[in-house]
């Protein structure tokens, strides 16, 4: 990072992100460097320091020296969505390694350890990682990695990163905290005993619903951050040239984005507890919600991500979101537009979600509209 930037809040590094002058044109806005192969010099040598692209990429190398600033890290390295950095986390561990992760994180990374590192030899124990003495239990001597979700989603459950990081450090095991839907605007893993965060910047990092990506963010530079970078160049799950440039531009407004979504999330979510229709509402910024304390103790804000259950099932929950007019029906979360999603359809029959939860992604619409939308959505019909 500019040494300039590095003693600034993290508002200033983020509009920062990737900023010039770049090249012999001194652009402002870095250009997008499409070229799989950099030329040797007449000595042979690579000035420039880059020989191939799956091995490092200028746009790759500006998103993730952001990452690692935003994030209080050491490193990040890029990869091409959240999945394969988890991915790239799980395949630096050996089999016969042990993980502990939480039994309500994301549902297609824990398909992800049943289906494929399982049957490649890693044993995981899921557990209730918001409770410490649950995830105290789960640990074996040969625990390797903690990977704890917090909030969690969908059902937003708060996990004390201090707490799982001093049980991990005291069984020798590294904590990694995947960060998405608080982001660093809100909550800093690595500052509070993590040693890895993980992020989806398909999400709030690019921001606009139009970039996957994800990223391993590192606090020291131990054997598996070591594993995990040299996997990302040998294995080459790594983001396109286009996909870092459109993340790290992403970067740039993520935190009045992300400071307006978690701001308009409390006041949708607060409008929506004492709604008939609606039997629970899950959200750490609540008073009321089981996390309060912990989510208020280390974060600032979960974001723009929350979920509600509805009186009457599945399809009272169905008919409220083909109601909606201002929400689209549709999957993921941290774009301009606010979603709904009906997570238990989508997660599939293995699925643990209650059938009458919706989880809503709010966007930077004006939340007096939102809840407008929501409020004829949720009238008996
Ligand atoms: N982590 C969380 C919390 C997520 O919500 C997601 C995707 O929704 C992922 C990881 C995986 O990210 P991707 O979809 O970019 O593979």
């Amino acid at each position: 990072m500019d040494p300039d930037l590095a003693a600034t809040s993290i508002a200033t590094r983020a509009a920062h992100a990737g900023a010039g002058p770049h090249g012999e044109a001194r652009s402002l806005a870095p250009p997008i460097e499409l070229s799989t192969t950099f030329a040797r010099d007449a000595a042979g040598e690579y000035a420039g320091g880059f020989v191939y692209s799956r091995d490092d990429n200028p746009n790759r190398r500006d998103l993730e020296r952001a990452l690692a600033g935003l994030e209080g890290g050491a490193e990040a390295a890029a990869f091409a969505s959240g999945s394969a950095a988890a991915a790239m986390v799980f395949q630096a561990l050996r089999p016969g390694d042990h993980v502990v992760t939480a039994h309500d994180s994301y549902y297609s990374i824990r398909l992800m350890l049943d289906e494929v590192f399982i049957p490649w030899g890693l044993a995981v124990t899921f557990a209730d990682c918001a409770d410490l003495d649950a995830l105290a239990a789960a640990l074996r001597p040969e625990t390797r990695l903690v990977f704890v979700e917090t909030p969690s989603n969908p059902m937003m459950r708060v996990t004390d990163i201090r707490g799982a990081a001093e049980l991990a450090h005291r069984g020798g095991a590294l904590l990694m905290c995947d960060n998405t839907l608080p982001t660093p605007v809100l909550q800093r893993p690595l500052e509070l005993g993590a040693d890895l965060a993980l992020h989806a910047t398909t999400k709030y990092l690019a921001g606009n619903h139009d970039a996957m990506g994800g990223a391993v963010v590192t606090a020291g530079d131990g054997e598996l951050w070591r594993r995990i970078r040299r996997s990302q160049k040998l294995c080459g799950a790594i983001p396109s040239p286009f996909a870092a440039w459109l993340t790290l531009r992403g970067i740039t407004s993520l935190v009045p984005r992300v400071l307006r979504q978690n701001e308009s999330a409390l006041a949708v979510a607060s409008a929506l507890v004492a709604h008939p229709a609606v039997s629970v509402v899950f959200h750490p910024g609540l008073a009321s919600d089981p996390g309060h304390a912990v989510a208020a103790a280390q974060s600032t804000g979960s974001g723009g991500v929350f979920s509600i259950r509805v009186h009457g099932g599945r399809d009272a929950a169905m008919r409220v979101t083909s109601k909606l007019r201002l929400f689209h029906h549709a999957t993921s979360f941290g774009g301009p537009e606010s979603l709904i999603e009906h997570r238990a359809s989508v997660e599939g029959p293995s699925s643990s979600t209650p059938d009458d939860l919706l989880r809503l992604a709010i966007g930077l619409e004006d939340p007096a509209d939102l809840i407008a939308d929501l409020t004829q959505a949720l009238a008996p019909a």
